[in-house]
């Protein structure tokens, strides 16, 4: 983690025909922050974290690390939980994740050992030798979550990690985003759960057609009136 200004996002431009889905979207994420992004369905949270990802290409404005532009080396230390998921169904749970770690340069020990880890912290230890496909949703989303972690991300870009957790699941996440963010990683990641952001975030940003609204802690929000923004989302 370096010590520069963290993620910059700034002044995005994404249109898809018509649509104008990001319209000078722009915010900062330090290091060691843990960021929400709220905003109702539609507002250009996906596309944003799309972008700041590679997965998709802006028409105008830059996202830089540390006060560079994020290159494609800088944008594989991401570690990314798209709100589409993206685990190879077929694959057992152990596999897939020491393939992960293996490919972000982790020889096979300590793949194995981070793996391990995460499995055991996230309380899918025993199911490291199932498929994927074979999983209740809760657990495939902890694998999901294990994905983004198990090569030590720079950086935690989470699509609505919290969607569909129960609530032991949302805890162990709370407490696993804390700890990320006192390592100096920050944390970026939407969801339509208010009073978790409320609860859990350094600062909130509230997004509305594809830019950012309002920014700050909840309670600079709330002193500036924008309580009223937060709540219109969708919960
Ligand atoms: P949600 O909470 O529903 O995921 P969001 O804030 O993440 O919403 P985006 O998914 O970024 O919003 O969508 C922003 C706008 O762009 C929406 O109007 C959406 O319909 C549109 N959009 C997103 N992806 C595409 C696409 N591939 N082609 C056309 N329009 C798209």
């Amino acid at each position: 983690v370096g010590a520069g200004p963290g993620l910059e996002v700034d002044r995005l431009g994404k249109r898809y025909g018509e649509l104008r889905a990001l319209d000078g979207m722009s915010f900062l994420v330090r290091p060691g922050e843990l960021f929400g992004f709220v905003g109702g369905n539609g507002a250009g949270k996906t596309t944003t974290m799309r972008i700041v990802l590679g997965v998709l290409a802006a028409d105008s404005g830059q996202v830089r690390w540390d006060g560079a532009p994020l290159d494609f080396a800088g944008r594989r230390r991401i570690g990314y939980m798209p709100e589409e998921r993206g685990l190879y169904p077929k694959m057992k749970v152990g596999e897939q994740l020491t393939y992960l770690a293996r490919l972000h340069g982790f020889g096979p020990k300590a793949a194995r050992r981070e793996v391990e880890q995460w499995l055991e912290r996230l309380g899918v230890a025993e199911r490291r030798d199932d498929e994927v496909q074979k999983l209740s949703l809760g657990n495939q989303q902890r694998v999901q979550l294990a994905a983004a972690l198990v090569y030590r991300p720079m950086l935690l870009v989470l699509d609505e990690p919290f969607s569909g957790l129960d609530p032991v699941a949302v805890d162990v996440l709370s407490e696993v985003l804390r700890e990320q963010c006192a390592r100096g990683v920050p944390v970026l990641f939407s969801s339509h759960q208010l009073d978790l952001v409320e609860r859990l975030c350094d600062r909130v940003g509230i997004v509305r057609q594809g830019r950012m609204v309002a920014c700050g802690t909840v309670s600079e929000l709330q002193r500036a009136g924008s309580a009223r923004l937060v709540v219109d989302a969708p919960s």
